[in-house]
């Protein structure tokens, strides 16, 4: 194991953070509600500050994937985060999953998010997590467009519930992936390998669904076998008074579910775990990162 990912004996995991209003999740998606997002009440910077003041608690450094839509309309908020020390990565610009859009719609709505955030906080941003986890076998064009458009890591891919044999899909954690416009890394959330499945137990509603202890035992037998831990939350999972929105009723049930737990799972977990943003905790993103700030710096 290499000195770098452990801090003072103990292994640096990662832990981010999806950041969206509570209205704009795939579960509810919906055309008519599309068109009402600027009616609806915000929520995301209470919650997010909210996520920013128990991560200073426990003097945590956290990656934030952050909307551009959000971006726009919040722009103190993340200027406070990258201030605080956290990473800044992109979430897109819409929330629009990846198989709904074409190459070229997708290519401008990741072009947009990075170009919003950079003249926020004046670095690169370097990482990228696709609503819902949409890139798939069938989304797999969208890797070599992130790389194209200046991504060095992506975050996208989360095998849940596949089988752990066979090839892209059977693959968890941290590694790189050729493509005809180049390497990138690909960072996938923690899964369990379980009777020949992976089992998701890195955050959101898997984070809400199961007792704390279980998490708990999942992870540390995960950190036992020397597995750096990808984990995930959304800013609105804090947020137990969030207003309730109607849609499918396994939506609502995923949704709300356990949702009043969060916040005091969240505090166990960043006293159980050490954890650092994404572009710190593995090291050659952290050298492509170093790398992209010094030329910008130049360019800017
Ligand atoms: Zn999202």
């Amino acid at each position: 194991m290499r000195s770098d990912e452990m801090i003072q004996g103990k292994l640096r995991h990662m832990i981010s953070f999806d950041v969206e209003e509570h209205f704009q999740v795939a579960a509810f998606w919906s055309v008519a509600r599309r068109r009402e997002w600027d009616q609806l009440a915000s929520r995301v910077e209470r919650n997010t500050r909210k996520i920013a003041d128990l991560l200073l608690e426990h003097s945590t450094k956290a990656t934030f994937f952050v909307l551009g839509w959000v971006a726009e309309r919040h722009p103190d908020l993340v200027k406070y985060l990258a201030q605080q020390g956290h990473e800044i990565a992109s979430h897109g610009y819409g929330h629009e999953l990846v198989h709904t859009q074409t190459p070229t719609q997708f290519r401008e709505d990741v072009r947009r998010s990075k170009q919003i955030l950079e003249d926020l906080i004046g670095r690169p941003v370097v990482g990228y997590r696709a609503p819902s986890f949409s890139i798939t076998s069938q989304t797999e064009w969208a890797i070599p467009l992130l790389i194209e458009e200046g991504y060095r890591y992506d975050s996208s891919i989360y095998n849940r519930f596949r089988s752990t044999q066979g090839s892209t899909e059977s693959r968890a954690g941290t590694y790189q992936l050729e493509t005809e416009a180049g390497t990138i890394w690909e960072v996938s959330p923690s899964t369990m390998n379980t009777c020949g499945f992976h089992l998701p137990v890195a955050g959101g509603g898997y984070f809400r669904l199961f007792p704390y202890a279980t998490s708990k035992m999942f992870l540390k037998n995960l950190e036992k076998q020397g597995s750096q831990l990808v984990m995930y939350l959304h800013p609105w999972e804090l947020d137990p008074e969030q207003p309730r929105m109607d849609g499918p009723v396994l939506s609502k049930v995923r949704h709300y579910l356990n949702i009043g737990k969060t916040e005091q799972r969240l505090r166990w977990l960043l006293k159980d775990f050490s954890f650092a943003p994404i572009n710190e905790a593995i090291r050659p993103i952290r050298e492509i990162f170093e790398g992209q700030r010094e030329c910008f710096h130049a360019i800017v």
